[in-house]
């Protein structure tokens, strides 16, 4: 009986022991605990070193000055959020794309557009708004100038067709706007319509196509209702992977349900995201 009592005192004794050695090692803002923060984490390089130096304690204020202004921008480490979305609307631009980038800035939210070439034509105030897509910190991809599966996918030629309209609706993008993009966004997806040829020449031509692994197909379904819940459903499904990437087509239905999306993405601790050099994606859809 005394010896349980014993042995029960000691397990409390190292019970309090372990929990005042794990605070005490928190409050000291070990490095440990900074690898294991999974928020954006905006702070530069410069003011990790300052304060690691200034920890120490050994040099002067004019030498932390100087370390700092050696540091370039570019080492500035911003660890990826543990969850990554990418908004993606493919066929634009159309009558909706204001109201898209209305709703996206009351969010703050980035998105990527991938613009067909023929539309970009078509529409009359097209550089205007393309302009403001930019603007409004958005990124603009390819989606080919005409969309058309038989062009692009079942002819003999049609590795070739692909990338010259790539090609093509990069150099629209890029006279419209100065934005250059080598992103793209197959229409109707690589999978099951890319040939061995379609790989070889859009790697030749420094393509980069992305496909998508959340798909509603809110091209087809026209609820509100039905392309959130799929979204939901297929979300969950993945068990809230750490990248999503979404595609959504400038509709009026998906208009309506995108507060939603966003809000549903928001709660369950979704980061949104363009892409940008130095933040490639996690995973390729390329096949
Ligand atoms: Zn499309």
């Amino acid at each position: 009986m005394k010896k349980k009592q014993f042995s029960k005192n000691l397990f409390l004794k190292i019970t309090l022991f372990s929990i005042v050695a794990f605070l005490l090692l928190f409050l000291s803002g070990n490095e440990w605990f900074i690898y294991v923060d999974s928020a954006p984490r905006e702070a530069g390089i410069e003011e990790v070193l300052v304060d690691d130096l200034a920890d120490e304690g050994e040099a002067d204020a004019d030498y932390y000055e100087e370390l700092v202004e050696a540091v370039e921008v570019d080492e500035v480490y911003v660890p990826r959020p543990e969850r990554v979305a990418f908004l993606t609307f493919d066929d634009g631009p159309s009558r909706y794309t204001l109201d898209f980038l209305v709703v996206l800035a009351e969010f703050e939210v980035p998105a990527t557009f991938f613009k067909i070439g023929q539309h970009i034509e078509h529409m009359s105030g097209s550089r205007e708004l393309l302009n403001q897509v930019l603007a409004a910190g958005h990124y603009i991809g390819l989606h080919s100038m005409r969309h058309d599966m038989a062009t692009l996918y079942q002819e003999p030629e049609s590795a070739a067709y692909f990338v010259n309209e790539m090609l093509e609706n990069q150099a629209l993008v890029y006279y419209l706007t100065g934005h250059h993009t080598s992103l793209c966004r197959p229409p109707f997806g690589s999978m099951g319509n890319f040939t061995e040829d379609h790989y070889l020449t859009v790697e030749l031509a420094n393509i980069n196509c992305i496909n998508w692994n959340v798909d509603p197909s809110d091209w087809q379904n026209r609820d509100p209702q039905v392309v959130y819940q799929s979204i939901r459903d297929r979300v969950y499904r993945l068990n809230f992977p750490g990248e999503l990437m979404i595609v959504l087509h400038e509709t009026s239905w998906t208009l309506e349900v995108l507060p939603d999306i966003i809000t549903f993405l928001l709660e369950h601790d979704y980061v949104f995201k363009i892409y940008t050099p130095g933040f490639e994606f996690r995973y390729t859809y390329y096949r």
